[in-house]
């Protein structure tokens, strides 16, 4: 079976939006786009008055040379949240198919589903927070078009073995595209789901340049996927997703001095990382550390909403999770610099409000 068959079928024979870059590209005198002749103040030589190119190939191979695929096998758009979108909106039929996900995790998977009118499947992870995978096999009926395994999963932390997502997506072909979100796959370390992408064609993965590498401004994100699923996905894309600007800081980003930096900046959180769970396991009232291959950490704490209001309330930040199924009394601090870890931890330990 091709993996475009669950493909919705008016998507799969749909004649996309043909814009002026697509049709025609390069030239010296360019009227065919209907834009300003002049460039916006103060545009530092950017052709800010031009429309970005769709897909531009320079963006396209850095990607690829990073996640280690080919150019083919990616989609670049506004972060990862317009390739959910993107998925939703071809694979599933409004009021008859529905998207599975595995809770607590991140909640656009089912917003998106929402939003389409797909109904959202929903398989607890286990007390320890891991998947199993034969009470997810088990809840895949015929109307789920996409299974999402979120790993490193948000807000848990945990990862799910690549041996599994394997396995998974070998029991689901034909029936499923399972989409492994990896927007914190930097900080994990370990083998990502694109080294499977050869081997099953209803695997694809979400990678972000919003975290590592700290581009959670510019909007860019990645779909590694099988080129038939990319090529139908550009088609109902919208015709310019990528601004100039945020191209041009994801160019400089993944060149070589920003992969050296990132690359650093990883090591420091996970040193980081470790330092601040360990402190957390110390502070008084706290009462679980959930293990993280992210670069956040989740923890119970007593009185979380009281306690989160009391840092909120020193302007110190943290997510309160505790509406998220099994996380009841969880808060979730995102690892920042030293000092503004330390700062959270003061306020954490009881009497931290006269801090
Ligand atoms: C932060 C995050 C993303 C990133 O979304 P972008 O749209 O790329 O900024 C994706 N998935 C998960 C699970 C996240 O936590």
């Amino acid at each position: 079976m091709n993996v475009l068959d669950l493909v919705r079928p008016e998507i799969r024979d749909f004649a996309p939006y043909s814009s002026a870059r697509m049709e025609a590209g390069g030239g010296t005198v360019l009227l065919n786009a209907n834009e300003s002749p002049w460039p916006p103040p103060q545009d530092g030589g950017h052709d800010l008055h031009r429309y970005p190119d769709p897909q531009p190939l320079a963006l396209l191979d850095a990607l690829a040379g990073v996640y280690g695929v080919r150019r083919e096998q990616v989609l670049a758009g506004r972060g990862s949240d317009e390739a959910i979108d993107l998925l939703t909106r071809a694979f599933c039929r409004a009021g008859c198919d529905a998207v599975l996900v595995a809770t607590p995790t991140f909640g656009m998977y089912a917003v998106s589903a929402r939003v389409q009118g797909a109904r959202v499947v929903e398989v607890p992870l286990d007390e320890a927070f891991a998947l199993d995978p034969r009470a997810l096999l088990a809840a895949v009926s015929p109307e789920v078009k996409l299974v999402y395994l979120c790993s490193p999963n948000n807000p848990s932390g945990g990862l799910v073995p690549i041996e599994m997502i394997d396995a998974l997506t070998r029991a689901l072909a034909g029936r499923a595209l399972v989409v492994v979100d990896e927007a914190y796959g930097e900080f994990a370390q370990s083998a990502s789901a694109s080294t499977l992408l050869q081997r099953h064609a209803n695997l694809a993965v979400l990678r972000t340049l919003s975290k590592a590498w700290a581009l959670a401004g510019a909007r860019v994100g990645a779909l590694l996927a099988a080129p038939e699923v990319i090529a139908l996905l550009r088609r109902i894309m919208p015709p310019y997703p990528l601004p100039t600007p945020s191209v041009r800081a994801a160019l400089r980003a993944l060149d070589a001095d920003g992969r050296a930096l990132m690359a650093k900046r990883v090591a420091a959180t996970l040193a980081e990382r470790a330092r601040v769970a360990e402190r957390l396991r110390q502070t008084p009232g706290v009462r679980r550390v959930l293990p993280s291959r992210a670069n956040f950490l989740a923890f119970q704490i007593d009185s979380a909403a009281a306690v989160h209001a009391r840092l909120t309330a020193q302007g110190v930040l943290l997510r309160d999770i505790g509406r998220y199924r099994g996380l009841s009394g969880f808060l979730r601090l995102s690892v920042g610099l030293p000092q503004e870890n330390d700062r959270a931890l003061e306020l954490l330990a009881p009497g931290g409000a006269a801090a």
